[in-house]
């Protein structure tokens, strides 16, 4: 007995649809096979009694006696009885003595006779049980003399014959039927024997033991399930050492200004109060500080992010400020490293999005941060901002290290770092990515290890005419945002600058 499960369901479906359609065919062939046989006992004995009025002319010229003796000698057909009736179905003569002479006959190739047609019965006799067809026709002679000629022939071996066709036909069918008990089994097995596996394995998987992986060649359907389930192994383990890795970097991070913070903390508690001293201490206290605050919020932005909480306070936003801005606020970081900046834009045009101010100044501060942070000293970063196809391209090239073809299509994953000792989180361009994407725009990121890296940010273009106080683009409207009023607006333009 085959136990639940898909293999009972496989071999249970094809064996009734196997069943069913061997059972129609065989019906089919049977039943054909049969009216055959049957007529062509018509048609010969059809032939036959169509002849008979051949002999009209003979026999209309002599008595009743003779006409019987006469039909008898003259229509006989190999095995069947002949029997020459009255209009009233009474048998006058017949070639067997089988049917009583003068018994009266009542089936309906007789009445069909008498109506003129040729008669044809199949039934059984009363007195054998024995299963014959009959076929009768009237043979008029003028007067009184019309009779009907009446041919009876047994079926019982033409039925044998069929019998026998039966059951080999049944013994064909079993036959198929066991083949297809077979095949189906052994598809099915096909099926189960490597999802079974593939449970096994998960099953594995689930319990921690990342380690281990489906094995062997499996096709279509169940080789997608099981490198599916292979990649997603092999993907957790990866986040899971980026994560393990963001954890020492970030405790890196933390712990280099908490020392330094703690270090002049006590310095300045131990008294002396030089203000020389007291000054520095309290500026890299406040710096450090600062860059802790950085950090905390990098992270905060990240965790909204992905929580779908952060809230754009969207209106007319020019990039070509947002960049020159970007780039003040960069000046002295690059002053220090000896990186030069240079921006390719219009200054005639403001290139408008309809964006929040604050959130697209943070992904240039990153982009180009980065870009300081990844160039050689004494190399240039060129900037460039411009409109194409209805969408504001803003580009930021540096000449630095490049990122290899391998690491470039992880560099947005979150927490992914090339080199841990550089310093930062590992969130700055996934945050980016998505901020980018709340504003409806895309990032592209291009590099060659050794000769620097593209970042072009692409956003719709506001018309230069719109303002802010009119209803936000429809394109844009999908992302949960503030609608900015002009008043707002003003504001916060204020706090920009
Ligand atoms: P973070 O800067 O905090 O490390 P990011 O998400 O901004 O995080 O960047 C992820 C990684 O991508 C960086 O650690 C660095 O390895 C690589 N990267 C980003 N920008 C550049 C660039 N301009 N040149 C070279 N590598 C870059």
């Amino acid at each position: 007995m085959i136990k639940k499960g898909i293999t009972r369901q496989i071999v249970l479906h094809y064996f009734i649809v196997v069943f069913l359609a061997l059972l129609l065919v065989e019906f089919v062939f049977l039943i054909a096979v049969q009216r055959y046989y049957y007529e062509s006992i018509y048609n010969t004995i059809n032939q036959q009694i169509t002849s008979t009025n051949d002999f009209k002319e003979t026999l209309s010229r002599t008595d009743e006696a003779n006409n019987l003796s006469y039909l008898l000698a003259n229509l006989q057909l190999g095995s069947t009885e002949l029997q020459i009736l009255d209009m009233d179905g009474r048998v006058l003569a017949s070639s067997t003595a089988f049917e009583s002479e003068h018994a009266v006959l009542q089936t309906s190739d007789i009445s069909q006779a008498m109506n003129g047609s040729i008669g044809r019965w199949v039934g059984r006799q009363p007195l054998t049980g024995e299963q014959v067809m009959a076929v009768s026709h009237k043979l008029d002679l003028g007067g009184e003399n019309t009779y009907i000629v009446r041919y009876l022939t047994s079926l019982d071996m033409v039925n044998s014959k069929l019998l026998v066709m039966g059951l080999l036909a049944v013994a064909v069918g079993v036959a198929v039927l066991v083949i297809v008990l077979i095949i189906s089994i052994g598809m099915a097995n096909s099926i189960v024997r490597p999802l079974n596996n593939i449970t096994a394995v998960s099953a594995q998987m689930a319990r921690g033991r990342l380690d281990v992986r489906v094995k062997g060649n499996y096709k279509h359907e169940l080789g997608e399930l099981a490198s599916t389930l292979n990649f997603m192994a092999h993907e957790i383990v990866r986040s899971n050492q980026i994560k393990d890795d963001f954890i020492s970097s970030i405790s890196h991070e933390l712990r280099t200004p908490l020392t330094s913070i703690k270090g002049w903390s006590e310095t300045l508690d131990s008294g002396g109060y030089d203000p020389d001293e007291t000054r520095i201490g309290m500026s890299i206290i406040s710096k450090e500080t600062e860059r802790l605050i950085g950090l905390v919020e990098e992270m905060l932005d990240f965790s909204k992010l992905q929580q779908n909480q952060m809230k754009l306070v969207k209106g007319s936003v020019s990039i070509r400020e947002i960049v020159q801005e970007t780039m003040l606020n960069v000046w002295a970081k690059a002053e220090q490293k000896q990186v030069h900046l240079k921006l390719d834009t219009d200054e005639t045009r403001a290139f408008n999005v309809f964006g929040d101010g604050n959130r697209l100044k943070q992904v240039f501060l990153n982009i180009v941060d980065n870009a300081i942070k990844f160039s050689h000293e004494n190399s240039w970063i060129f900037l460039s901002v411009k409109e194409e196809k209805g969408q504001i391209i803003a580009a930021v090239q540096d000449t630095g290290i490049g990122i290899s073809e391998e690491h470039l299509i992880k560099v947005r994953d979150r927490f992914f770092q090339v080199n841990h000792q550089n310093g930062g989180t590992g969130l700055g361009l996934a945050i980016t990515q998505e901020l980018v994407e709340l504003h409806e725009g895309t990032i592209t990121i291009q590099s060659e290890l050794g000769s620097g890296t593209t970042v072009t940010v692409s956003l719709p273009a506001l018309p230069e005419e719109e303002t802010v106080a009119g209803e936000a683009p429809e394109h844009i409207s999908n992302a949960e945002e503030v609608q900015e009023t002009q008043a707002q607006k003003t504001q916060s333009d204020k706090g920009r600058t």
